[in-house]
């Protein structure tokens, strides 16, 4: 089973589902078995109904990992056959308290499951304000530097921005984010989100995934929505 985290940085309501349905439709599209997990971040237990005994929060990240590989291997297709990919969308931003154990949970995974059967897509946003017109990296650079401090790295930094992503603005987040130029990925409004999977195809996401994680498949994908 091949993972792929989907985390969100900055601010919510960025497109993180988006991007999260777009790789699974572009991987699927390719002719893989894919699923997906849409994880809300909130511990929905009541303190004072839960008996004493039931307390299961130091072991809270095993039963994320657990929930998480049974999910995975729930079959979704026509064909009934088990996924080989599964694409998790971690709601709300890094940082966020009520994300804390699922990130913390997610750090423990993979190494768990190998490194070539996991990676994580960050999701940010590059602002332009009006002021200067510039497209502006500091908000990413922060939050990677959040992610990676909490112990996850970003394979692939998925950048929303209003505008496609000058070069130089793309080689700055390289630079600062430590991962190469290839692994910034412009993500600009468009006029409609069946375009995304498109842009991010012609950005080479298949082949990255392909070589990252190991996948064996049909480079282009076979039939895109
Ligand atoms: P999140 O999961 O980060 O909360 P969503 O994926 O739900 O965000 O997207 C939030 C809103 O932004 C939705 O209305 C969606 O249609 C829109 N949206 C997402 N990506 C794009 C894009 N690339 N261009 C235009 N609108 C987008």
């Amino acid at each position: 089973m091949k993972y792929i985290l989907v985390t969100g940085g900055v601010i919510s309501g960025i497109g993180k589902g988006i991007i999260a349905s777009s790789v699974g439709t572009i991987l699927k599209s390719c002719g893989l078995h894919v699923t997906a997990i849409k994880i809300d971040p909130y511990i929905n237990i009541d303190a004072g109904t839960f008996s004493p005994y039931e307390h299961v929060v130091p072991h809270i990240t095993d039963a994320i990992q657990e929930w998480v590989m049974k999910q995975a291997k729930i079959p979704v297709d026509e064909d009934d056959v088990e996924p080989q990919v599964c694409v998790i969308e971690l709601g709300g931003t890094v940082g966020d308290i009520e994300s804390m154990p699922f990130i913390e949970a997610f750090r423990q995974f993979q190494f768990k499951v190998k490194r070539e059967n996991f990676c994580n897509i960050h999701v940010s946003l590059v602002p332009q304000p009006n002021s200067t017109g510039e497209q502006k990296t500091k908000p990413t650079q922060n939050s990677v530097r959040e992610l990676r401090g909490l112990g996850l790295s970003p394979d692939l930094i998925m950048c929303r921005c209003s505008t496609p992503l000058e070069t130089a603005v793309k080689e700055k987040i390289s630079m600062f984010c430590h991962v190469e130029p290839t692994q910034v990925i412009c993500v600009q409004d468009v006029s409609s989100v069946y375009k995304v999977p498109l842009l991010l195809e012609n950005q080479g996401v298949v082949s990255y995934f392909c070589q990252r994680l190991n996948l064996h498949v049909e480079m282009r994908p076979r039939k895109m929505l």
